[in-house]
């Protein structure tokens, strides 16, 4: 984990972990005054996962937010729902993808599929838990309600942006057009030195810069 250094964010959880057989980035984002927190894309190992909130002081679970609804990515809510009551909230567009992982991809990937969506949310949105707002940022093109989530100094780009590299576009849904104007205009236009962080750990080093993307990601230079 990068050390965040600025006063105005010591109230704040910013956790990493990698869970499952798929190179998945679950994030654990909390506020530290009311003991709040969320899971982005808690796609596994949900046992570990919450033994790490509660070691970390996060008591409430309130969210668990899919950037996107690939198999991936979702299939551990089924679990952590039931372990936390927490909600599971998705982009408007990826919503009805939820429920709908094909029985073939559940059985290769082992796994259950998601309930439905408690919460659908659209660009603009915030996701709010204690006294912290995460923005939410449409970026389709790996999927049509992939979103990213901008919260102080740090974006969680899901499988839009990796570091180094970008989502595959050749699932059904995914338009390579979209996705790069998803990063340019969506991600590249956050300030340089904001933090990036993945939906993989795909990258030579598990987080990045806007900057960095910007000068040396070789499928979008910004
Ligand atoms: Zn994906
Ligand atoms: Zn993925």
């Amino acid at each position: 984990m990068k050390k965040v250094g600025r006063d105005r964010r010591k109230k704040m959880i910013i956790k990493q972990y990698e869970v499952g057989n798929f190179a998945v980035f679950c994030y654990l984002i909390g506020d530290e005054e009311t003991k709040e927190g969320l899971f982005i894309d808690p796609a596994d190992d949900a046992d570990f996962l919450l033994s790490e909130a509660k070691s970390q002081g996060v008591n409430k679970i309130k969210y668990i937010v899919n950037t996107h609804a690939h198999v991936d990515h979702i299939m551990g809510n089924s679990t952590m729902a039931k372990k936390t009551r927490a909600k599971i909230v998705i982009h408007e567009e990826d919503a009805p993808f939820l429920t709908r992982t094909p029985s073939d991809l559940l059985e290769m990937f082992r796994a259950a599929s998601s309930p439905p969506a408690d919460l659908q949310v659209k660009d603009g949105d915030t996701i709010q838990v204690g006294k912290l707002g995460l923005k939410v940022l449409h970026t389709p093109g790996h999927s049509p309600g992939g979103m990213s989530l901008y919260v102080d100094g740090m974006v969680f780009t899901g499988d839009s942006l990796f570091v180094g590299s970008v989502g595959r576009t050749d699932f059904p849904g995914s338009s390579w057009d979209e996705l790069e104007t998803s990063i340019r205009k969506k991600l590249y236009v956050l300030p340089g030195e904001t933090i990036v962080f993945p939906g993989h750990n795909y990258g030579p080093k598990p987080s990045s810069t806007i900057q960095y993307e910007k000068r040396h990601n070789p499928f979008v230079r910004g």
